[in-house]
């Protein structure tokens, strides 16, 4: 027994404490991944190792296959982990062992309710990792070794999972870590051969290198103990390496766990070997649930990095673009350097050809999906929906392919869901129409209630309900899809073009006529709170609306300005009256003018409203309206 100096007693950070309860009492049907778990860190640090060694081939002290062994103890009821990768110092168990370093954690943590149900799915999004260990056992001994430094710098730290754990110095011969899992006393079932190969093979098999159990040999009566024999119970291959046809989708899956430190299956994959003038192997997956930290800044994204089989860089941003940082995955490239960074990366002409067809990659996997499996496009959809529509204002080069991959809420449907694509909404137009109808707001109930749809829902044409606070933003980089170009329906004059027959046409411009008079008389009315007052062929039900300017900043656009404290250009908006409403032809027999003026600004005021504006003067509205009220009681 080695001597143990500086011991320390730290507390878990508070995250941790948290993770570590729900992990224990949500996990409870699934503990076997423990051991999936441990591997997959253990496989890590092996990367780790190989990589470092490239530069500093004194890390590898001496050699030594490297490889991950797994004992187990049936009378002490320990399993042990043990690996030859780079190991920790003392400080980085403290670090690693000690604290959750995902930015976004504790804002997580709040989402926690208390329903082990739903919190083991959350628990699924946040990654289960080393504390897993938890659930097997009531107390865990790490003993580690930093790669490179002296035998007398390994650090054991201790833990029974509950709020603290201990760490001290101890002297470590061999480079690498070890863990010892005391089981609780009801998962003694570990402690054995056969269970613990099953569950390698079951998880672990595609790990790249060696794992290794005791082989199970005879005890022979009156002999001395043999010594331990180690047999190899995975494939030990990298699995991207495999021909596609001979990889089974469970392998694929257990594989996205490693990679992706991801708890629930993928929701679809793409393996692709290319050869030519680029030389490179790729893995893709499209996870089934947003990580908890999508949105962050900080958050992991990128591909995991090879160049000839040997782990070069996690993280490795540069071979897609922002809005499909949700695919994780591995790329094996023939070509790179074993040294590349990511400096080199960003600059690499090869990278950037790499990326290219890397993106058209996930974005014909994601083709495939919608086509193939509509309902799991749809969930697909609702994580990762917000995210694609980056996509159009990024990737310029893929504008029209990320735009059939769109998804809108639309007047055809009746509760807000993003299911019409445009290849759908298309197929169904009308007979002449070539436009696309859209409106934009800042929820589902306003717009689906907006007076704009009055026109639309009376000649049966169908319009995109837009109410994401990108939405609009989105739209400004969009114009047109499969030649048919975006029209705004709350935006300038709506030209219904072909879908207007020549009679309404000339029945809209004898009304227009008949109104100038009115018109002339709103305008003075209304002053210098509208650019325009003129006759509306968009409404059947409401007396007025407001339009806002072929080139004005719409609503959504405007907040998000005002929002991010920037200075919004000055816009009015047009007043358009529908001639037909009771009110208006009230209006327009009206004889007197303060009586005019004050039923025009209410007109205003309500078309503001309706369209989910607040009124600059609310006062001077509830005045006007009041005065009108008391009249009509007298
Ligand atoms: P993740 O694997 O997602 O980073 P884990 O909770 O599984 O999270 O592991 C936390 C960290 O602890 C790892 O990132 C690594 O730095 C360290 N670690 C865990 N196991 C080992 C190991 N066997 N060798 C070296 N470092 C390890
Ligand atoms: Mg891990």
């Amino acid at each position: 027994m080695s001597v143990e100096t500086q011991k320390e007693t730290l507390g878990f950070q508070t995250e941790v404490k948290q993770l570590l309860h729900l992990m224990i009492h949500s996990l409870y049907s699934n503990k076997e991944i423990f051991l999936r778990e441990l591997i997959s860190n253990a496989s890590d640090a092996v990367d780790k190792l190989r990589f470092e060694a490239l530069a500093k081939p004194e890390l590898l002290e001496g050699g030594a296959e490297l490889k991950i062994r797994v004992s187990f103890d049936k009378d002490a009821k320990t399993v042990t982990l043990e690996d030859n990768g780079i190991g920790m110092s003392r400080d980085d168990a403290v670090t690693h062992l000690g604290t959750i370093a995902k930015s976004g954690t504790a804002d997580f943590m709040k989402h926690l309710s208390g329903d082990q149900k739903k919190d083991s799915h959350l628990i699924g999004q946040f990654g289960v990792g080393f504390y897993s260990a938890f659930i097997v056992a009531d107390k865990v001994d790490v003993f580690s070794r930093r790669a490179g430094v002296a035998a007398s710098e390994g650090v054991h730290w201790s833990s029974k999972g509950e709020g603290e754990f201990e760490i001290s110095t101890v002297e470590k011969a061999d480079r690498g870590t070890r863990i010892v899992l005391h089981l609780k006393s009801a998962e003694d079932e570990f402690a054995d051969g056969w269970r613990l190969r099953n569950i390698i093979k079951k998880y672990s098999d595609h790990i790249a290198l060696p794992i290794e159990l005791p082989k199970e040999v005879a005890a022979v009566e009156g002999e001395e103990k043999p010594a331990v024999e180690w047999e190899t119970v995975n494939r030990a291959s990298a699995l991207w390496t495999r021909p596609r046809t001979e990889v089974k989708d469970e392998e694929y899956q257990e594989f996205y766990k490693h990679v992706a430190h991801d708890f629930e299956n993928p929701l679809s994959w793409s393996h692709n070997k290319v050869e030519g003038k680029l030389e490179y192997t790729s893995l893709l997956y499209v996870p089934t649930r947003a990580p908890f930290d999508l949105y962050q800044r900080e958050a992991p994204k990128g591909l995991k990095l090879y160049v000839q089989r040997v782990f070069v860089m996690d993280q490795a941003e540069s071979f897609l673009p922002l809005y499909l940082r949700f695919i994780k995955g591995v790329v094996d490239s023939n070509d790179l350097s074993l040294n590349v960074s990511r400096e080199i990366l960003q600059k690499d002409p090869i990278i950037d050809s790499m990326k290219s067809a890397l993106t058209k990659r996930v974005l014909d996997m994601l083709e495939k999906l919608a086509k193939n499996e509509p309902e799991q496009y749809k969930g697909f959809w609702k994580n990762f929906g917000q995210v694609m529509k980056e996509g159009p204002a990024e990737d310029f080069a893929n504008k029209e392919k990320i735009a059939g991959l769109l998804r809108f809420a639309s007047t055809q449907g009746d509760d807000g869901e993003q299911v019409v694509g445009l290849a759908d909404y298309l197929a169904r137009a009308k007979e002449g129409q070539d436009k696309i109808y859209y409106l934009t707001g800042e929820t589902y109930a306003q717009v689906k209630n907006s007076p704009h749809l009055e026109v639309f829902r009376k000649k049966g044409i169908e319009v995109l309900l837009l109410t994401d606070r990108i939405d609009e933003w989105l739209m400004s980089y969009l114009n047109d899809f499969d030649g048919k170009s975006f029209v705004d329906v709350a935006r300038g004059d709506l030209d219904l073009g072909n879908l207007d027959s020549e009679e309404d046409k000339k029945a809209a411009e004898e009304v227009a006529k008949s109104k100038e008079g009115l018109v002339e008389r709103l305008k003075t009315a209304l002053g210098e709170s509208v650019a325009e007052v003129r006759v509306s062929h968009r409404l059947t039900d409401s007396p007025a609306i407001l339009a806002i300017g072929e080139q004005d900043l719409g609503l959504q656009m405007r907040q998000i300005l005002e929002a991010s404290g920037q200075k919004v250009p000055d816009s009015k908006p047009i007043f358009e009256f529908n001639p037909a409403h009771p009110l208006i032809e009230k209006l327009d027999n009206e004889q007197s003018d303060e009586r005019f003026g004050d039923l025009s600004h209410i007109l205003f005021d309500q078309a503001a409203l309706a369209a989910g504006d607040s009124l600059k003067d609310p006062a001077a509205y509830v005045r006007r309206l009041n005065k009108l009220l008391v009249e009509l009681s007298v």
